[in-house]
């Protein structure tokens, strides 16, 4: 089994750029994408495409997932992708997507059935440190296989957290994200109600950045994005929305009451609605702005 063989699952905004950092380190990438432009644009950065994840799973020591969310990695891997059945007992699988946790303890449970092993490792920072291979990682698993998986996350990522076991990554990136987001939310909503009394919107995110409101929305999002109107950033509202229902689900499951994320799930789901598959996160923007008038 050559662990320098990695089945990579999901070329889009994210995965692309992350199996360039993967090919860059040495490690032989095999692609696979249910979008033929997702494949194509990988054969033309230099890749190796497949047509199934099944395909591109053959041969590899590990197989990693970068795909919307946790039934559609479910899918990749014992559904209609059938990866799983390529891969030999002993394979690693890292699920990088933002999954659901408990999905990924039943999957992690399937897996090890067939003899594979399963850890979370997903990742934050988006596209841009992507592309530089700066991505923050939260795994979660056995020991062992994360100190397995170290090697490969580190050719992608600069900072690599245990977070527990199985799950306890992606539980940690749904966190994450509700707070990104209700950051991002509130200083669109500061952006909303000052420029309405006529402060001038670059002087509020200066005054922002450089005060206590200050947070990775402020600093990274609202100029490049938000002012612009280039609603750019490469990470989808409906991702995002997703994310916050994991967090949600996952406080419901626990049974702990906190208002505040209930509340970010419906604002965000909302939007996500409102404003159709193809928009940005950062389009909160627009949707506020729309429903304070
Ligand atoms: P994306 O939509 O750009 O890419 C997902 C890719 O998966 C697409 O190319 C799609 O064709 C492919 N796909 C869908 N179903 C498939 C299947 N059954 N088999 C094979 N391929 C399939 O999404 P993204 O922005 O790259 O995000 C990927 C994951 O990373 C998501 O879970 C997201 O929440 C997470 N994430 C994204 C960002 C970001 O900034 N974009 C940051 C951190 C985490």
């Amino acid at each position: 089994m050559d662990d320098r063989v990695i089945a990579f699952i999901g070329l889009g905004q994210m995965g692309l750029p992350m199996t360039r950092r993967l090919r860059g380190a040495g490690f032989e990438v095999r692609g696979a994408d249910l979008s033929a432009a997702a494949r194509d644009a990988f054969v033309a950065d230099g890749g190796q495409a497949f047509a199934s994840p099944m395909e591109a799973a053959n041969g590899s020591g590990v197989l990693i997932t970068m795909l919307p969310d946790a039934t559609v990695v479910r899918d990749a891997l014992l559904g209609a992708g059938n990866a799983a059945a390529a891969l030999a007992p002993g394979a690693l699988v890292i699920d990088m997507s933002s999954s659901a946790p408990m999905a990924t303890r039943r999957l992690g449970a399937d897996l090890a059935a067939r003899g594979l092993t399963l850890i979370d490792a997903p990742v934050s920072g988006g596209v841009k440190r992507a592309v530089v291979g700066t991505l923050a990682i939260m795994a979660g698993g056995e020991a062992a296989a994360i100190e397995r998986a170290r090697p490969v996350l580190l050719a992608m990522g600069q900072s690599i957290f245990s977070t527990g076991p199985l799950g306890s990554g992606h539980a940690m990136k749904a966190l994450n994200n509700y707070v990104s987001a209700a950051g991002l939310a509130a200083a669109c909503e500061a952006l909303i109600v000052g420029r309405h009394f006529g402060i001038a919107p670059e002087t509020i995110v200066d005054v922002l950045n450089a005060s206590t409101g200050r947070n990775n929305s402020t600093e990274v999002k609202l100029k490049p994005f938000v002012l612009s109107g280039s609603f750019a950033s490469g990470f989808s509202m409906a991702l995002m929305a997703k994310d916050l229902r994991t967090a949600a689900d996952l406080a419901a499951t626990l049974g702990d009451d906190v208002p505040g994320i209930a509340d970010a799930a419906a604002l965000w789901e909302q939007a996500a609605a409102a404003l159709g598959k193809g928009a940005d996160h950062t389009e909160i923007f627009r949707f506020l702005a729309e429903a304070s008038a």
